[in-house]
């Protein structure tokens, strides 16, 4: 199947290095037809994305850590290529020293900087997305299943999850006078940047192929073409949803 998202232009928040969840994305909507901007958090990730991006791929700078940031991202964006029909936010961040031990070891300035980058800069993005986003667009987030379970060292992040998962929802129902659905992939362990900050991450992704049905993990390449498809029309019946992409490991 070829060409479902030919004519769209989907932003692509995340894309730190070629083992990005964020990079199966790109990967897989380009594939499909799709004309991608990228945005990056800052620019020792710009040096990094024009050592395998193409140049002329549209690129604009988004620290979302700052909701003004966020604002300007998109008025770029809105400047530069007009308006657009879909957005993936594969973003997420917490301390270090809170991905280990026990949940009762974080402090309050860093829970809310989980929740600050990893959930509320979601509901940024849809804000300010949706001013120069077309009718019938698409938001797409990635999570993990540390939101229902108590994953060993994953603490403020599966929190962070549930929050996430929570606000698709109320941003599915807020945005559909617009016509634009928002959903989440609940995508299996991979090993990337983000995964490498929790303690004993190894055993984590271990355990995530060990449970998978026929042993082997999810790619970001299975990830990346279930964002091609909520991008795409084929999917508008799915609304303010959690898809598992993890070869059903959340099974087992
Ligand atoms: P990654 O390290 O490749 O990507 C994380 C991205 O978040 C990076 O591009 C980084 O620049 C960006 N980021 C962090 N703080 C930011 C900020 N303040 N402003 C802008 N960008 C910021 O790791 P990944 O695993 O591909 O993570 C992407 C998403 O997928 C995250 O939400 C993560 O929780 C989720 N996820 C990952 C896994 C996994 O096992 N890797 C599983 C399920 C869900």
């Amino acid at each position: 199947m070829s060409g479902i998202l030919t004519g769209k232009k989907i932003v692509i928040m995340g894309v730190a290095n070629k083992r990005s969840l964020a990079y199966g994305c790109f990967q897989a909507l380009a594939e499909q037809g799709a004309e991608i901007i990228l945005t990056y958090q800052n620019p020792r990730m710009l040096k990094s994305l024009n050592r395998f991006v193409d140049a002329d791929v549209t690129k604009v700078e988004c620290d979302v850590s700052d909701p003004e940031n966020v604002k300007t991202t998109f008025e770029a964006i809105h400047e530069q290529v007009g308006h657009i029909d879909g957005i993936v936010h594969a973003i997420a961040y917490a301390d270090p020293e809170d991905l280990q031990g026990e949940t009762t070891d974080a402090s309050l300035a860093s829970f809310n900087k989980a929740q600050s980058i990893s959930v509320y800069s979601l509901i940024a993005v849809a804000k300010y997305g949706r001013q120069i986003m077309n009718d019938g667009g698409s938001i797409v987030t990635l999570t993990y299943m540390g939101s229902e379970r108590a994953i060993p060292n994953y603490n403020v992040m599966g929190i962070a999850k549930a929050g996430l998962e929570a606000s698709v929802r109320y941003l599915a129902r807020d945005l559909a006078s617009q016509d634009i659905r928002v959903n989440a992939i609940s995508a299996g362990a991979v090993k990337t940047l983000a995964v490498t900050g929790v303690k004993d991450y190894s055993k984590l992704i271990d355990l995530s192929n060990e449970r998978a049905v026929n042993g082997v993990g999810v790619t970001i390449q299975e990830v990346g073409n279930t964002a091609a498809f909520l991008m795409s029309d084929l999917s508008i019946g799915i609304v303010g949803d959690t898809i598992y992409v993890d070869k059903g490991t959340h099974l087992i």
